[in-house]
């Protein structure tokens, strides 16, 4: 096991764990964080795990003005042996750095702070649920500190890992949801940020959120900024449609985030030799396909669902049903092979795990 040389102060307290039942999305947070700051001149240092507590910034803090902050998100499962899973981590790292890069942000070592992470796993081991369908959501996240005002990339930075029990996102098993096809407005166009797992994009996705909450739709379909035409994403997840056979996602062209759930997908189903392509899909297409009867499914992607079945469009007023609004055959099949190879209860024939070693607990 590689080491990486930190400080690690343990919390005197100790946190009560929520009950497995009751687990909520990212509300309640482990006894422990990791952390290491960045100083231009100095680079990244003092990697250290402490007790879960507030930050204290300047309040001219560039992050606070401007933005520049970039985050991720992975789960670590515990599988019915006991063993600590971890899903592509990383990927997850590598992606931080892409995204990180296009913030203006300086790199971290995708090594070491993966060698973080599983410390600050194992300090915080019994933290992660057992229980069908959960586990523990990581959020390492970077921010800029230094206090100034004025408009240039920062001097200062925070890499900081936080963890959060989670429960199962099916917990009536899995379902479709409905989908409203934003028209008005645009997640990211080429050139832009979408590309880069930033705050800002969410900031500027509320709106269109909140105009399909009222109408009871689940998530927004996002369109290009450029022609409305073709299909983006789907709220904040990748997006596949079954059509006569083939299984289309729209290509990453710069304007969409490259999923990890996305990249496996198409991994399994180039595996299973099901036909996949990445390309322009429009949703002229998608209409033509409902309309013909060859639409023959639609899913999101994405770490929080995994598989999130699409069982409805509204488009120009329009409603397009999928499937009659039932799970299709190859969501379910997707979604049962990934979260069985995410569980450790099958096989990991692409070598997708990294096992976190646990520390053996002394009493
Ligand atoms: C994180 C994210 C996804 C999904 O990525 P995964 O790595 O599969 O979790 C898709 N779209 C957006 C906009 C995202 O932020």
């Amino acid at each position: 096991m590689k080491e990486i040389d930190m400080e690690i102060t343990l919390s005197t307290t100790k946190k009560t764990k929520p009950q497995a039942d009751k687990l909520e999305f990212g509300k309640v947070f482990t006894d422990h964080m990791f952390i290491m700051d960045y100083i231009t001149g100095q680079g990244w240092h003092d990697p250290r795990i402490v007790p879960y507590q507030k930050i204290t910034l300047d309040p001219s803090a560039m992050i606070f003005h401007y933005g520049q902050s970039v985050f991720e998100g992975l789960k670590a499962y515990l599988t019915s042996d006991k063993e600590i899973f971890l899903f592509r981590p990383e990927k997850n790292f590598q992606r931080l750095n892409k995204s990180n890069e296009r913030l203006c942000i300086p790199p971290i070592d995708v090594d070491k702070v993966l060698e973080a992470l599983k410390e600050l796993i194992r300090v915080d081991q019994g933290w992660i649920p057992d229980a069908e369908g959960t586990s523990l959501y990581i959020r390492p996240f970077v921010i800029a500190t230094e206090p100034y005002l004025g408009v240039a990339p920062s001097d200062r930075y925070q890499f900081i890992i936080i963890m959060s029990p989670v429960g199962s996102y099916y917990k009536e098993g899995i379902h479709p949801i409905r989908i409203a096809v934003e028209q008005a407005f645009t997640r990211a166009v080429n050139g832009g940020t979408g590309e880069a797992k930033t705050g800002g994009n969410y900031a500027s996705s509320l709106k269109a959120q909140e105009v399909s909450d009222k109408e009871g739709y689940a998530q927004v379909l996002w369109l290009d900024g450029i022609e409305k035409k073709y299909i983006e994403e789907v709220g904040s997840m990748n997006v596949f449609f079954k059509i006569n056979g083939e299984v289309v996602t729209p290509a990453l062209n710069g304007s969409i985030l490259p999923g990890v759930t996305r990249d496996s997908i198409i991994e399994l189903l180039h595996h299973w030799n099901i036909p996949v392509s990445e390309r322009q899909i429009s949703m002229d297409e998608v209409y033509q396909a409902q309309k013909a009867g060859t639409l023959e499914e639609a899913f999101g992607t994405g770490t929080a669902a995994v598989i999130s079945p699409i069982g409805e469009f509204l488009w120009q007023g329009e409603k397009l049903s999928v499937q009659n609004g039932e799970t299709g055959e190859l969501s379910k099949k997707l979604y049962d092979t990934l979260t069985d190879i995410q569980n450790g209860r099958s096989d990991d024939p692409f070598n997708w795990i990294t096992k976190v070693e646990q520390k053996v607990i002394q009493n």
